[in-house]
């Protein structure tokens, strides 16, 4: 069996938990197609904390790695003191997303495959992407990616009909806006096309958008328009405002908890970089709150053990144009970490060699990202407890 998980396979692990270590709760919301977004709970401790990923679907490591340390917490191979915190998981903030990306991968990359196997798919992804990227800055040619190619099979049809509601709008949605052949395997977005991350009220894409200027991602995904609707980048809908239901349940859902709760602090997880997001001087003034030393520095001192435990490098947040920027502003201390070093979601995070001489960015990419990370959340828990009481104080 291979490292990667499709959607379904997430939730018969999610629905497998032991009940009376982790409690599914109910959904915080659903999306436009209905889908919920699932809410799971550990332990009943006065401090509370919140850890979600696949915001953006494609960085699909970040739900794969939530999933593996629910399960490490239920199987007690790591142990939290249930009694002092209560966690609680959003592992699949963006279910629509998640059953296209993995829809597509599973296309090709069947779920009974072997462990090597799978690992000659994830290398050849990430060696295609590799190249596309090196043309795009040589050439700037916006054609056919090889990465793509690989999933030029994956259409809409594949979905499931269980998924008809979402096959038919995205069939709809990929004659009309004429996104690229494969690019199912880049989908990011929601599924009626917009960017999660991108879908807020500041967002810098907006005025670009409304003056009907022609935005195009970078490097291998050069050929996927971000101010249409489609795989990644479409900060809205229909009309500039327009919060999509993912993002209106996860804000009223942080706001519920640190409202009635001791809420300690977050962690939002993307990918990749290797970085851990603080919270840095606003180039422009933040919309939201105003940031203070004191919160900058709180959330910089939290952020600096997540970082030290994972080698992770520490970066300044200053363009507060996000939704993940908005949590982050107004929910100190949050923490945004992009796992894994290797660029090319969703499958180069998969890789997990050990190829001799090879650079430390390749050696076993996926057991890292899952260990690492598993003892930052438990080296910074307690932290953010203590600075937590400070505020207070
Ligand atoms: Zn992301």
């Amino acid at each position: 069996m291979g490292k990667i998980l499709d959607y379904d396979e997430m939730n018969e692990i999610l629905d497998g938990l032991d009940s009376n270590v982790i409690k599914k709760e109910k959904p915080i919301g659903h999306t436009y197609f209905g889908y919920p977004i699932d809410h799971f709970v550990y332990g009943h401790g006065k401090y509370h904390v919140i850890i979600t990923g696949g915001t953006h679907s494609s960085e699909l490591i970040s739900n794969v790695f939530v999933i593996r340390f629910m399960e490490k917490l239920c199987n007690k191979e790591i142990n939290i003191d249930d009694n002092l915190y209560t966690i609680h998981f959003i592992p699949i903030v963006n279910p629509e997303g998640t059953i296209i990306v993995t829809s597509a991968i599973r296309s090709l990359i069947p779920r009974s495959i072997s462990d090597e196997e799978e690992q000659t798919y994830c290398l050849t992804y990430y060696r295609n992407s590799y190249i596309e990227g090196e043309y795009a800055s040589k050439y700037g040619d916006r054609d056919c990616k090889l990465q793509q190619m690989m999933f030029r099979y994956a259409t809409p049809n594949i979905l499931d009909d269980r998924h008809k509601l979402l096959k038919d709008y995205l069939n709809k949605l990929f004659k009309d806006n004429n996104l690229p052949v494969g690019c199912m395997i880049n989908w990011s977005s929601n599924g009626r096309g917009v960017d999660l991350n991108s879908n807020i009220e500041n967002s810098s894409l907006i005025k670009r958008v409304e003056n009907g200027e022609k935005i195009y991602a970078s490097l291998h995904l050069n050929n996927i328009r971000r101010d249409k609707l489609g795989p990644l980048g479409c900060p809205y809908f229909s009309k500039k405002g327009e919060i999509e239901k993912e993002n209106e349940a996860l804000f009223n859902f942080y706001n519920e908890i640190s409202e009635n709760y001791d809420f300690i602090g977050s962690f939002i997880y993307h990918s990749c970089g290797n970085i851990v997001y603080y919270l840095g001087k606003d180039k422009e003034d933040n919309p939201w709150v105003n940031l203070t030393k004191g919160m900058r520095k709180d959330n910089y001192d939290v952020a600096k053990v997540y970082a030290d435990e994972t080698g992770y490098k520490l970066d300044e947040m200053e363009i507060y144009t996000t939704m993940d920027s908005k949590l982050k502003s107004l929910f100190p201390v949050t923490l945004l970490i992009e796992l894994g070093g290797v660029r090319a979601t969703p499958l180069s995070q998969f890789m997990d060699l050990n190829l001799e001489d090879s650079s430390d960015k390749f050696r076993m990419v996926y057991s890292k990202i899952i260990e690492d990370n598993t003892l930052a959340i438990m080296k910074t828990l307690p932290v953010m407890i203590d600075v937590y009481k400070n505020v207070k104080n």
